[in-house]
């Protein structure tokens, strides 16, 4: 038997992850690893903690996306800021290639690194931005 790779141990946690969203207009999961192989966080898209979600009271439908919304990557950040737990140098591993916001936050946090696994609606700024500043992003197939 093969052992299982870093990237494939990492991606099927994310997978996980993903399926404890709340807004079913996307599943999404995101975690984030430190150099020592270890997680540090976790997202997925779902609403503010502790209030009603999706699942419950329905998409906040504005100009065709919901708003009640937490991207998974930005719950994975948030969760480091409010327990002060750094994030620099982490690799972020995500199901869905991030959106604009996403990638522009996760380069401002110092992420080193993005594995993804679809290429969703990959938004070209995005990619230019994650160039532009020398951050590695990989799709991986698992
Ligand atoms: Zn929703
Ligand atoms: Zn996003």
């Amino acid at each position: 038997m093969t052992r299982m790779s870093w990237n494939k141990y990492f991606m099927e946690i994310c997978k996980m992850v993903a399926q404890r969203s709340t807004c079913d207009r996307a599943f999404v999961g995101c975690v984030l690893v430190n150099k020592d192989n270890r997680i540090v966080s976790t997202g997925y898209n779902g609403s503010l903690a502790g209030n009603p979600s999706c699942d419950e009271i329905g998409h906040t439908m504005r100009d065709g996306h919901c708003i009640a919304t937490i991207h998974a990557e930005m719950n994975a950040l948030l969760y480091c800021a409010k327990e002060g737990i750094s994030v620099k140098g982490t690799k972020a591993y995500v199901t869905h290639f991030p959106c604009l916001n996403c990638t522009k936050s996760l380069i401002q946090a110092g992420i080193s690194e993005i594995y993804y696994l679809n290429a969703y609606r990959v938004d070209e700024y995005a990619v230019e931005l994650l160039e532009k500043n020398g951050i590695p992003f990989t799709k991986i197939d698992c």
